[in-house]
């Protein structure tokens, strides 16, 4: 029999959230891949909002500093830098804090481009990354329906939820 450390829970969940200026003129990248669109994402980094709010959603889990701590947007060594690196960081502190990721589920918030075409793609590189299978990543896209800065265009958005269980054995 043994018994639960308060402080090491069996289940943990994280949130994330991002958003980004649009400019004119693609490629937009999202989830790391660069999708062939009349708008691009503007940031210091390669301003990849899917995988940001996944990395802040790993990092909050395990309550580790979010992406702007571990990362400034003032650093020059995050000038145009691959999110894949932020998101790594981010899994390699759920995986010393005891844990492995057992879902994600994420929404992309933008009124252009279309989403749907590259929604399965998007899930097989963030299995890929977080080392899960495609069926541990749900992800779906909603646009702004016209309001605010997401339904004009000016900007997108994504929110992340992940779980986490414990790879405790006692
Ligand atoms: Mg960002």
């Amino acid at each position: 029999m043994h018994t639960m450390n308060p402080n090491r829970p069996p289940f943990r969940i994280g949130l994330g959230y991002d958003s980004h200026r649009l400019g004119n003129g693609g490629p937009l990248r999202i989830a790391a891949i660069d999708i062939d669109a009349e708008v691009h994402a503007i940031g210091h980094s390669d301003a990849d909002v899917l995988l940001h709010a996944l990395t802040d959603a790993c990092l909050g889990a395990v309550a580790a500093p979010d992406i702007g701590r571990l990362f400034p947007d003032n650093a020059d060594e995050n000038r145009d830098r691959d999110s894949r690196d932020f998101l790594a960081e981010a899994v390699h502190r759920v995986r010393h804090a005891g844990y492995r990721i057992l879902n994600v589920d994420a929404v992309i918030l933008a009124e252009r481009p279309k989403m749907s075409p590259h929604i399965d793609a998007m899930r097989q590189t963030m299995a890929g990354l977080l080392d899960v299978e495609i069926d541990q990543i749900g992800l779906k896209a909603k646009t702004g329906e016209l309001v605010g800065p997401i339904g004009s265009g000016a900007a997108i958005a994504a929110r992340v939820a992940v779980m986490l269980g414990s790879t405790a054995t006692t």
